[in-house]
C-alpha cells in the first residue's frame, strides 16, 4: 500500500493525513506537477527516490502530455483548467498582450470561458482547488472551496474562497502561504523552502476535504518548476554542465523535495484504489538550456527592427509595406551566415552602441518581441491586415536563418504565424509569430543589448527551461496499465468531466480521452457558455512588480 501523508522538513516532524475514509468512486482528482518531465520522474522513480511513483506508473496509463506553445505555466494551466488552447481562453503569456511597453499581468479573470471547477460548481457539484497557478482572485463557488495559487498577490488580500478559509489555513502549524516562494531564496535554503511549502500545502488540501462530501479535488504542486529551472544542472546527469561539486551539497535535499512530492502522489494513488479517477498532469515538460537568443537582435540586425534614436533599417517613411517587404527579401536572410555587409546593415552598425537597453521606435519597426518571456514575435500595427502574413513570413525566415556564431547551428527549430497553430476568437491577442526552440539548449529574450544574438548564460544559473512535452498519469477504476499517446494539455478538462458523469461543453478544443476508459461510456456533450474575460483591474502597480519581481527570482522570466 502507498504510504499516507507528507513528512514533515528536517526537523522530523510527520504530518500524517488519516486515509480517505470510504468509497470515492465517481469523484476525479487531478494533481498538478509544475513542469514535471518523465526525463527527470523515470529515473527518480527507479532509483526509489519515488516509490509511489513508481508503483503508479505500474498501475497507471501514462505518457506525454502536449502543451501550448510557447510552453509557458500561464497559458497552460488556463489550457488546463478551461480545455481550450491560447486562441480560445486569450492567455498567451504572464501578461496580457499590448503594445510595446504595456503590459498587464494576467489573473483569473483575463481568461475567456468557464474553468472546470466552475462547470463541475454549476453542476451541483463540489470542487475543491487549491494553488492552481492564474487563479486570482478566487472563484466564489456556489458549493465548492477555493484557495488561490501562484500570482495571489501578497498575504493581505482575500485569495480563499469562501473568505473565512484564509483564517483556518492560517492557523495551520507553520503557516499558510498561497503563493510562498516570492522571497527570493536560493540555493539550500530554496530548496527547503520548497519541502516546507509543498507539506503545509497538503495539510491545507486535507483541510478542505474534510470539511464535507465533494467531487472534484484539483491541486498543483508548483516546486518542480521552480527547482529545475534553478539546478538542471544538478538534477540531470547527462547534462554536459553536471555540475558535480552542487550535486554533493545540493541533490539530497533536491531530491527530497521530490520525494515529497511522491508522498502526495502516494495519498493519489490510494484515492485512485478507492475508486477516484486520478489525472496526475504536468503544464510542460523541461530541459537544459544554455544560451539566451536575443530575438529584438536578430530582427535588428536585418533592418525590421530599429531602436529608439537608431537609424531606420527599412524606413517606412514614403515607402509601401510592399516596398519594405521587398526590401526586407533583399536582404539575402540566408546569407546572414556569410555576414555580407549590406548598406542597410552599415547603417544600422551606427545605430548599435550601446550596451543598455532601449526602447524600440514602433515607427520604424517592423516586428517585436515583447513579451518578457519573449517566444515570440508581434508584427507593429501599422503593417496593413492584407499584408500581416506576408510581414510575419519574413519574421519567420530571419527568425529561422539565425545562426549561433559559435556552432553555425541554427538557433530555433521552427517559427510560426499564431494562425497556423491556433484558432478561436482570442486569436488577436497572442503574438503574430510563435517560436519553437524544440530541443535546442536556446531560450529567448527581448532584451535589445549591443552585443551578439546569442549569449551563454553561466552555468551556476541551472540552466533549466520548458519544453513542449510534459506528462500525464492517469489512474483509476477501469483505467488499464499501459502507455498513453497523443494527449493534449486541452484534454484534460473534457476528460475530468467526463469521468465525474457530467457533460462536456462543445467549445472545448480539448477532447475526452476515451481510450483511457474501459466502460464504453458515451461522451455527453452540451452547448458551451461563452464568458468573456472581465476588464477589471485585478493588481495594483505594486502589487504587478511584486509579482514580476518573484517571477524572476524563480527564474520564469
Ligand atoms: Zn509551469
Amino acid at each position: 500500500m502507498p504510504q499516507y501523508g507528507v513528512p514533515l522538513g528536517r526537523d522530523g516532524r510527520r504530518y500524517t493525513a488519516p486515509p480517505m475514509a470510504g468509497d470515492l468512486s465517481g469523484k476525479v482528482v487531478v494533481l498538478g506537477l509544475d513542469g514535471a518531465t518523465w526525463d527527470l520522474l523515470r529515473p527518480l522513480a527507479e532509483r526509489g527516490v519515488m516509490p509511489n511513483l513508481a508503483q503508479a506508473l505500474e498501475r497507471g496509463r501514462h505518457g506525454g502530455l502536449e502543451s501550448c506553445l510557447p510552453p509557458y505555466s500561464s497559458p497552460a494551466w488556463v489550457s488546463i483548467a478551461t480545455g481550450k488552447s491560447p486562441g480560445t481562453h486569450g492567455i498567451f503569456d504572464f501578461w496580457e498582450a499590448g503594445a510595446p511597453g504595456e503590459k498587464r499581468l494576467v489573473s483569473s479573470h483575463s481568461a475567456r470561458g468557464a474553468k472546470l471547477w466552475d462547470l463541475v460548481d454549476a453542476a451541483g457539484k463540489v470542487a475543491n482547488v487549491v494553488a492552481v497557478p492564474v487563479s486570482f482572485p478566487p472563484a466564489r463557488l456556489e458549493h465548492g472551496r477555493f484557495v488561490c495559487g501562484m500570482f495571489t498577490p501578497g498575504e493581505d488580500v482575500d485569495y480563499t474562497w469562501p473568505h473565512e478559509l484564509k483564517a483556518e489555513l492560517k492557523a495551520i502549524p507553520g503557516g499558510y502561504e498561497a503563493d510562498p516562494f516570492a522571497l527570493g531564496l536560493e540555493g539550500l535554503e530554496f530548496i527547503e523552502q520548497t519541502q516546507f511549502w509543498i507539506r503545509q500545502q497538503e495539510i491545507a488540501v486535507r483541510r478542505l476535504l474534510d470539511k464535507g462530501d465533494w467531487d472534484l479535488l484539483f491541486t498543483v504542486i508548483q516546486a518542480p518548476d521552480p527547482l529545475q529551472h534553478k539546478f538542471w544542472n544538478v538534477l540531470d546527469p547527462t547534462d554536459p554542465r553536471f555540475d558535480a561539486a552542487r550535486a554533493a551539497d545540493e541533490l539530497e535535499p533536491l531530491e527530497e523535495s521530490y520525494r515529497r512530492c511522491d508522498q502526495v502522489i502516494g495519498d493519489r494513488l490510494a484515492m485512485a484504489e478507492r475508486g477516484a479517477t486520478v489525472l496526475i498532469v504536468s503544464d510542460h515538460g523541461f530541459g537544459r538550456f544554455e544560451k539566451l537568443f536575443f530575438i529584438n537582435r536578430a530582427l535588428e540586425e536585418y533592418g525590421l527592427l530599429t531602436r529608439s534614436g537608431g537609424t531606420p533599417g527599412i524606413s517606412r517613411s514614403g515607402l509601401s509595406t510592399r516596398t519594405v517587404i521587398d526590401a526586407i527579401r533583399r536582404l539575402d536572410v540566408l546569407g546572414l551566415e556569410k555576414r555580407v555587409p549590406t548598406s542597410v546593415r552599415e547603417r544600422l552598425a551606427r545605430g548599435i552602441d550601446s550596451a543598455l537597453s532601449q526602447p524600440i521606435d514602433a515607427e520604424q519597426t517592423i516586428g517585436y518581441a515583447a513579451a518578457a518571456s519573449a517566444e515570440s514575435v508581434f508584427i507593429a500595427d501599422w503593417v496593413p491586415e492584407d499584408e500581416r502574413r506576408e510581414v510575419g513570413r519574413c519574421v519567420i525566415d530571419v527568425l529561422e536563418a539565425a545562426r549561433d556564431p559559435e556552432t553555425g547551428e541554427r538557433i530555433i527549430e521552427h517559427a510560426y504565424l499564431r494562425e497556423d497553430v491556433y484558432d478561436g476568437s482570442e486569436l488577436h491577442r497572442i503574438p503574430d509569430v510563435l517560436i519553437d526552440f524544440g530541443e535546442r539548449p536556446y531560450t529567448a529574450s527581448d532584451r535589445l543589448a549591443a552585443g551578439g544574438i546569442v549569449e551563454r548564460i553561466p552555468d551556476a544559473a541551472g540552466g533549466g527551461r520548458h519544453r513542449r512535452t510534459g506528462v500525464i498519469l492517469a489512474l483509476g477504476p477501469g483505467i488499464a496499465a499501459g502507455e498513453l499517446t497523443g494527449a493534449r494539455i486541452v484534454d484534460v478538462a473534457p476528460t475530468a468531466l467526463h469521468a465525474m458523469g457530467l457533460a462536456v461543453p462543445d467549445d472545448m478544443d480539448g477532447r475526452v480521452l476515451t481510450e483511457l476508459f474501459s466502460d464504453g461510456r458515451e461522451v455527453r456533450t452540451e452547448p458551451g457558455r461563452a464568458r468573456d474575460a472581465e476588464e477589471e483591474v485585478v493588481y495594483t502597480e505594486e502589487e504587478e512588480a511584486a509579482i514580476e519581481q518573484s517571477l524572476k527570482n524563480l527564474g520564469y522570466i
